[in-house]
């Protein structure tokens, strides 16, 4: 059977809606082409080829071969050149380029087709540019030995850096023709050595053997930590560009570099970008060379940087997104060689949406759906506070936004290791390779010695939301890499430095932060959202200073206000202890006469953070020993007064209180005498909370003429006689509160559902319910049968790096199983009792894909932590979006 699928495209038969089959690289290539745009001429190897070839052990698939062979000679026709030709030699890159940009993850060879034979009529054609033939000749030794036969990259790096001291100059460019000829012949015998016979000079070969390298790049480690850091599927493959190669290290009047159409840190309609003359490929981005800015460009090279403007206007309008692009002048002439939706800090994306609104290339619904909700979680980060008055102990370039305070850390396995531990650490590093990004991810911050703006831990970083200064002048990292020197200070793993990456500044020690400030771009997006979205967004809170924020944040009402934390202040312990230790209904009601009025305080504050909207209070959740000595702590106290012969009264008393302990001990607390069960078994304590609730509602509605809108609700329900009796508790007492304050108010009451039963049965429970609020955290403890507080330590995390699951359940809802409760709860309680209320009061109510679900599950609410309100405002916009 012959394969008929069509595993490679000339640049002419692609255009940008093919990105699933040539990749972003290779679609954006082809409609840059397809708009006139100037490109190098190419064809693309589809993802596809890439796929079938992963699937067969590495094979490719029966055709390609041929195909590549037919397309190779179609360039050949086109641009009049032959590969391996001593006359006219053909010179081409081999470029990765996946659906989804995974930017410097995976490999390129550059100036395939130079060799012994071509490498003369390649200087020939560049005017008798020795030096040019010889740079590239060495450079593509370097990359196709790296890159396609896995020579390991220091063998060349060292001889390059002998080469430059035994000359005493710093950079490649002080190399001459002679020099690098010299370096070609040494790369040359060092690739023979590490490779036997292996090594190949048939162009057409290398061809094949570099395609088949980048297939297996997409499999690397790095591309596989940043795949699984971006929740990109292992099975898209990558696709592969076979293209004409522009030449930037031509002299002076040739240069190559990097663009973007906005700025991507602020998102600033200005010119941002860095270039070098006499340089190639990754020379910009790898740091090696210390980059140009772009403005200087306009007196190098005037008209190419003009032409360059116009592109960069040209690709923005087109793309209506802000672009990133790479470009290479080869002697005056711009060649564009990549473009793509820039990555960009969360600042950027709200304010280049905004403008790109007022500008009228997008619309508002656009914009929101360019916005990442996670993204503005990054927003919401502090700040150095603005009147810390030290002075920087080093300025660098301020390559990605926010203020990050941690310990040293000087490689990324370190700082992965140190890091997941929840260690807050700095990565110092040279600069940072591709490799480092497991160690990135999990810094607060990044503080490279060279490199540019546009360098890989730049880019990195700003796509993660990770602050990062780069490119810090004269710091010195030991060889050992355990210290850096700035200045005349050294500093090793136990020092904490802050790094400014809005400014680019570094300081010594831990500078004081202050929360973010939201401006205006911000409230604007959170306005959008607010015009399209139907579920509505409250907040866990249970004091004044974070229902203030949730509200100004945008909250709609607090949807869990827990009241155990304000049992647990150290001021009322005792009373809390008192009331748990009763022996009899009597002392019980004491402890809890001195209990009320301080819950009625802290309910007033919430209230009155409130006022007009509505509060969820949940009466009391957790087993009882909670509020106890620990049973091990306590035994050992009572042994200790034994040996050292404690007085008789302390030794009685502590003994009581550990046969107290002990005879509320359980084996599995979390499933035991907790929520409502232990209501049932001592009502006195809800119907305590229910006083403390009203009489701070009245009180606030009198002094300050509007109050909360009241919903208590009963944990752990899950018989549905259960909430009438506790519905009966509450009831009484706050009829019973009404009737002696004179006056009334409106108020609910309601059920969590957060155990398998309590969904099952949720048509009999919506009986006595006025609402349900999904207690996500339970139910997916309860529904999975797996516990958080030992799950998340132990085998989860095997569980999410094996891809056994795909997410840690706690944070990102298990919607096909735990889901499925939530959606049954939600059409049985509304069976029973059409139009009942329903929300969400998990973490999982501030997560965007779980805030999507609970949009088309058809809650009425999400309740989270207040900083991830407007996260939770975009997501439930984008919802309500995306099922027009
Ligand atoms: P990445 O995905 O890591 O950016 P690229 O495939 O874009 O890798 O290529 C790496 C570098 O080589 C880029 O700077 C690119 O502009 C340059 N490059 C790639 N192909 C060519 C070419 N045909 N001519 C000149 N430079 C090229
Ligand atoms: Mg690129
Ligand atoms: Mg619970």
């Amino acid at each position: 059977m012959t394969d008929q699928t069509k595993y490679v495209y000339d640049l002419n038969e692609g255009d940008a809606s093919l990105k699933s089959l040539l990749g972003g690289k290779g679609a954006n290539l082809a409609e840059m082409n397809r708009i006139g745009v100037p490109v190098p001429d190419a064809f693309t190897v589809t993802t596809q080829a890439c796929v079938a070839a992963m699937n067969n052990n590495g094979e490719w698939p029966a055709g390609l071969r041929e195909q590549v062979e037919a397309a190779l000679d179609r360039l050949e026709e086109r641009t009049g050149k032959v590969l391996g030709s001593t006359e006219n030699p053909l010179l081409v890159s081999i470029r990765s380029g996946a659906v989804f940009s995974m930017p410097g993850m995976m490999d390129t060879v550059l100036n395939l087709g130079i060799s012994d034979d071509t490498v003369g009529a390649v200087a020939a054609l560049a005017d008798g540019n020795e030096r040019f033939a010889w740079d590239c000749y060495r450079r593509f030794i370097q990359m196709y030995g790296e890159v396609v036969e896995g020579v390991d990259q220091y063998v060349f790096e060292d001889a390059l850096t002998e080469a430059k001291e035994a000359k005493g100059v710093a950079n490649d460019t002080d190399l001459n023709a002679e020099d690098l000829k010299a370096l070609t012949k040494k790369f040359k015998e060092l690739a023979d050595e590490a490779l036997g016979g292996h090594w190949t000079t048939d162009p057409r070969e290398q061809l094949m053997r570099a395609i088949n390298a980048v297939f297996l790049s997409w499999n690397n480690p790095r591309a596989e930590v940043y795949r699984k850091a971006n929740g990109i599927s292992r099975d898209l493959g990558t696709a592969v560009n076979v293209q004409q190669m522009v030449f930037g290290n031509r002299g002076e009047t040739s240069a190559t570099g990097v663009c973007f159409s906005r700025n991507p840190s602020t998102g600033a309609k200005e010119l941002y970008g860095e270039f070098l003359t006499n340089a190639q490929g990754e020379d910009v981005v790898a740091g090696i060379r210390t980059p140009r800015n772009l403005a200087e460009m306009e007196d190098v090279l005037p008209e190419a940087f003009h032409e360059l403007l116009a592109t960069m206007d040209k690709l923005e309008l087109h793309n209506k997104d802000l672009q990133d692009m790479e470009f290479t002048i080869e002697d005056r002439k711009l060649y564009m060689l990549q473009t793509r939706n820039g990555k960009r800090t969360a600042a950027a994306a709200v304010k280049s949406a905004v403008d790109m609104v007022d500008e009228g290339l997008i619309t508002k619904e656009e914009a929101l759906l360019r916005i990442n909700p996670s993204d503005l979680d990054a927003l919401l980060h502090p700040a150095i506070d603005p009147n810390f008055k030290a002075t920087a102990i080093v300025k660098g370039l301020p390559a990605s936004p926010g203020a990050a305070v941690g310990a040293l850390s000087f490689n990324a396995d370190d700082a992965a290791e140190r890091g997941g531990k929840g260690e807050s650490v700095i990565l110092v590093r040279y600069e940072t390779t591709p490799d480092d990004i497991h160690g990135v991810m999990v810094s607060q911050g990044v503080l490279t010695a060279h490199g540019g703006m546009t360098s890989h831990a730049a880019v990195v970083a700003r796509g993660m939301g990770i602050t990062c200064v780069a490119g810090a002048p004269g710091i010195k990292i030991d060889p050992k890499g355990e210290t850096v020197t700035i200045g005349d200070k050294t500093y090793g793993t136990g020092d904490t430095l802050t790094l400014n990456g809005t400014t680019g500044e570094v300081f010594e020690g831990a500078a004081p932060l202050v929360p973010p400030s939201i401006n205006e771009d911000f409230e604007q997006v959170g306005a959008w959202a607010d015009e399209y979205r139907r579920l509505g967004v409250r907040a866990n809170a249970e004091n004044f200073e974070d229902a203030s924020k949730a509200r100004e944040l945008g909250a709609e009402g607090i949807g869990l206000a827990r009241t155990e934390h304000m049992f647990m202040a150290a001021d009322r312990l005792p009373s809390v202890r008192k009331m748990i230790l009763a022996t009899n209904e009597e002392e019980r009601a004491a402890a809890l006469e001195e209990i009320l009025p301080l819950q009625q305080a802290d309910f007033e504050e919430i209230f009155s953070a409130m006022k007009g909207l509505p509060v969820t209070v949940r009466l009391l959740d957790p087993p009882l020993h909670e509020f106890l000595p620990n049973i091990v702590d306590q035994s050992l106290l009572v042994q200790k007064l034994e040996l050292t012969g404690g007085s008789e009264e302390d030794l009685a008393r502590e003994r009581t209180l550990l046969a107290q302990v002990k005879s509320l001990h359980e084996q599995n607390p979390m499933l035991g005498t907790r929520g409502c069960r232990l209501a049932m078994l001592y009502p006195s304590i809800p119907e305590m909370q229910a006083r403390a609730i009203i009489r701070a509602a009245l009180a606030v509605q009198e002094r300050e003429g509007e109050t909360a809108g009241i919903e208590i609700m009963v944990p752990l329900v899950v018989i549905k006689k259960e909430l009438e009796v506790q519905r009966d508790i509450v009831v009484k007492a706050v009829e019973d509160e009404f009737e002696k304050a004179g006056k009334r108010l409106d108020y609910t009451v309601g059920t969590m559902i957060e155990i398998p039963r309590a969904a099952l049965t949720a048509n009999e429970i919506a009986e006595a319910a006025d609402f349900f609020s999904f207690g996500t955290n339970d139910l997916t403890q309860t529904g999975i049968g797996i516990s958080r507080d030992d799950a998340e330590a132990g085998f989860l995390g095997h569980y999410v790096d094996a891809e056994v699951m795909s997410k840690n359940p706690f944070e990102s809802l298990d919607q096909s199983g735990v889901g499925q409760l939530v959606e049954m709860g939600v059409e049985k309680g509304r069976s029973t009792k059409p139009g009942l209320k329903t929300g969400v009061c998990g973490e999982h109510g501030g997560d965007p894909e779980s805030v999507e679900f609970f949009h088309r599950a058809g809650l009425d609410y999400v309740s989270c932590s207040p900083f991830r309100v407007p996260i939770a405002r975009l997501a439930a916009a984008r919802a309500a979006l995306r099922e027009q």
